[in-house]
């Protein structure tokens, strides 16, 4: 069960770790996915609590990430290693149990796939990922108005529109895309389509 003592907690050191501007984005975070859990009926506090964690090791270079990921005695596949921006979300699942004492799977879960999604994704890991793109200090985005409104209306349906923007994004850039990217748009296209066709 997540306290708010714990939340609190975590937080007076995650803003010892994280730069200034991470940290705030931290805190949006949080209490966007408090929100939309009290707007979905999620445990809040466990949507504080992953919101918190999210990006816990997103600090240093990529290249000081992938040194500590492997001093935690991971080795990361190919996938990461060409999906860099995923690092941080691997390894933030690891320091969230090993650092943050975090034994809840579901909040790990919710830490691990804010980055990619993935197929069959939870209540509380949809509300982190969507409140990670839509907490209020994201400006980037086109459509973010339209986008906040439907994360408090149709979650699988927000996760759809974040996902194509993502592989747009992705694809423009020429980047490489994690498979569990592609997997969750697909997941979210026919729970979509099949919404549709029971209307
Ligand atoms: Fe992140
Ligand atoms: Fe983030």
């Amino acid at each position: 069960m997540a306290e708010i003592a714990e939340i609190q907690e975590i937080r007076r050191k995650l803003k010892k770790k994280l730069d200034p501007g991470r940290y705030e984005h931290t805190l949006g975070v949080a209490f966007t996915a408090a929100a939309l859990a009290m707007c979905h009926g999620e445990d809040i506090l466990k949507a504080e609590l992953a919101g918190t964690l999210h990006d816990c090791a997103k600090y240093g270079t990529e290249a000081e990430q992938l040194m500590r990921y492997r001093k935690s005695g991971q080795e990361p596949g190919r996938e990461i290693l060409l999906s860099p921006a995923v690092l941080h979300a691997k390894a933030g699942r690891i320091l969230a149990e090993k650092k943050y004492g975090v034994t809840d799977g579901d909040v790990l879960n919710a830490v691990e796939f804010h980055t990619t999604g993935r197929a069959g994704m939870s209540r509380l890991e949809k509300i982190v990922f969507i409140a990670d793109y839509i907490e209020p200090g994201r400006t980037k985005a086109e459509d973010l108005p339209r986008i906040r409104r439907l994360a408090f209306t149709d979650l699988d349906a927000c996760m759809l529109e974040i996902l194509a923007d993502t592989v747009d994004y992705l694809l423009k850039k020429r980047s490489h895309i994690h498979p569990d990217t592609l997997l969750a748009k697909g997941y979210f296209e026919e729970i979509i389509r099949g919404k549709k066709s029971n209307d």
